[in-house]
């Protein structure tokens, strides 16, 4: 299948420029990118593609969408970072305008996702002994089989997937894996005393977009509430629209009680992620004891109000919802006998890929790139699909064309 990859030597030469001299920490598909707008992006010889992962759901609004743009720059030419050692006059604005936006009594401002569970992480904790009183370092997070809430030593040493913890060990104590999507598991989990919370992806993003059944968010949320546990929603991934409503969550009307946001709070512009939680929560952790440099900085405010502006005056969710929809649809009037499951809510999607070669999954996303769509496989077999939510009906149906097209390199 490599040799059908037709690489320009302008191609190559970033190619190897990034395997010798950056780490080989990611394994990408072998296009260098270097324009986008909207759903498309254009490679370094000017060939267009529609992006199919959107910065893995961070460019939801699309690329260098116009409106952001100019508030990015507007602001970066005035002010950026005052760290918090002073206040800006942004942090006030963009506080009360994401806290009014999801309905919480405050926010705490980070930049990468990861930081943003972490801060979650370390909130729960505090709150499990300054208000539920667990005993002295005793505070136990449940957690599920297959999450993925990012990279840091605290954050793999729950995870169930060993390219991300092996040999990273020794690991963070604190966590209780269950099974996704079983409430009986959580149901017992939740008897032992010392649950301070219940962390969960709404839909698992990276384990190859894994919905759970109808009611398994509505009933673990009244559950952790029973128990006196928090439930903490990592809407990294899920959330601002991407499965069709404005969070994951919002399909089985749970208000989590930590909401964790990343990725495209800044619409692919600039690492923006935020906790939101009320005060009994939140006014746990006090001056002094949680921060970061460049969270909440004023280039990061403004960025993160206009990227969640444009959502809504845009409806966002209603076009992933609909053209979800289409594709999916679309997709299974295809009857690929190469496509074993198509699964996803709104425009987080994903297609699993049934095939003697194991790579099948790769080569098809190699022929999707010679054929105008760049997307990923994820844990082998899994092809996650999500475009930019202002993708159109005429576009969803060009791209449906090129996934029949491309499906028969697999023939
Ligand atoms: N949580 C979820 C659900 C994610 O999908 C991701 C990233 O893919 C993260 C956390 C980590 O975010 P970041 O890569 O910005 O640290």
């Amino acid at each position: 299948m490599q040799s059908i990859i037709n690489m320009s030597a302008k191609t190559q030469h970033y190619l190897e420029l990034e395997e010798q001299y950056g780490a080989h920490n990611y394994h990408p598909i072998p296009v260098v990118l270097t324009k986008g707008e909207g759903v498309f992006v254009w490679d370094v010889d000017g060939k267009r593609y529609y992006d199919f992962l959107s910065g893995y759901s961070a460019v939801n609004q699309g690329h260098c969408h116009p409106v952001i743009v100019k508030a990015f720059i507007e602001q970066s030419q005035n002010l950026t970072l005052t760290s918090r050692a002073f206040h800006s006059d942004l942090l006030g604005d963009y506080a009360k305008y994401i806290t009014d936006y999801f309905g919480y009594d405050k926010v705490l401002p980070m930049n990468t996702g990861v930081e943003a569970v972490e801060t979650a992480i370390k909130l729960c904790r505090k709150w499990a002994y300054e208000v539920k009183g667990v005993d002295s370092n005793k505070a136990t997070i449940i957690v599920c089989e297959g999450n993925f809430h990012g990279r840091t030593t605290g954050v793999i040493s729950f995870s169930s997937d060993p390219s991300s913890t092996t040999n990273f060990g020794p690991y963070l104590p604190g966590f209780e894996i269950i099974p996704y999507n079983d409430i009986a598991a959580l149901e017992k989990a939740l008897h032992n005393k010392n649950i301070a919370g219940f962390l969960v992806e709404p839909i698992q993003g990276e384990a190859g977009v894994v919905v759970p059944d109808k009611g398994y968010l509505a009933k673990a949320r009244q559950l952790c509430k029973e128990a006196n546990v928090l439930f903490l929603a990592d809407e990294i991934q899920t959330g601002l629209c991407r499965t069709g409503k404005m969070l994951a969550c919002d399909h089985e009307n749970v208000r989590p009680d930590i909401l964790i946001l990343g990725k495209a709070l800044a619409g692919g512009m600039m690492p923006v992620s935020a906790v939101l939680a009320d005060d009994e929560i939140m006014l746990t952790i006090k001056p002094g004891e949680h921060g970061s440099t460049y969270g909440g900085n004023p280039l990061a405010c403004k960025t993160a109000m206009t990227a969640l502006q444009v959502m809504k005056d845009e409806k966002m969710a209603e076009n992933a919802e609909a053209m979800g929809l289409l594709l999916r649809t679309e997709l299974s009037n295809l009857h690929s006998k190469h496509i074993s499951l198509i699964r996803g809510k709104g425009l987080l999607n994903a297609i699993v890929i049934q095939h003697s070669n194991k790579d099948a999954a790769w080569d098809l996303c190699l022929q999707l790139k010679e054929n105008g769509l760049l997307a990923k496989p994820t844990h082998g077999d899994k092809i996650r699909f999500a475009p930019p939510l202002v993708i159109s009906k005429e576009q969803v149906m060009e791209c449906v064309s090129i996934i029949d097209r491309s499906l028969h390199c697999l023939d």
